[in-house]
């Protein structure tokens, strides 16, 4: 029985190692990664699978969720929090979960 996510997945008839007829869930598309919060595209990711390590998505902080330009602000906007000179429910809303990420606050 396949898992509920894989029900509308093309399904390939393959043989097991034990000669058993068994059937390969078809992987789906990935899709393009998006900023969280301004939803431009974010550059230097891909949707193939097995790249090259130069072609893998950014390790640093937000990496593959954030622009670096959003990452930015949110760091600032973090620092203001931290130093108590901004409520967090003054925080844009867009803005306003990744700070709490970073602050550490629930
Ligand atoms: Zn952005």
């Amino acid at each position: 029985m396949p898992m509920p996510k894989d029900r509308g997945r093309k399904r390939i008839p393959r043989k097991t190692p034990g000669g058993k007829q068994a059937f390969l869930i078809e992987k789906g598309k990935r899709g393009i990664a998006a900023c969280a919060a301004c939803k431009n595209q974010l550059q230097g990711t891909t949707t193939k699978r097995n790249v090259a390590k130069s072609m893998r998505t950014p390790s640093r902080l937000f990496g593959g969720n954030m622009c670096a330009k959003c990452t930015e602000k949110v760091i600032s906007i973090a620092a203001l929090v931290e130093s108590n000179e901004l409520r967090t429910a003054d925080v844009d809303l867009k803005y306003r979960e990744k700070v709490k990420q970073l602050v550490g606050e629930k």
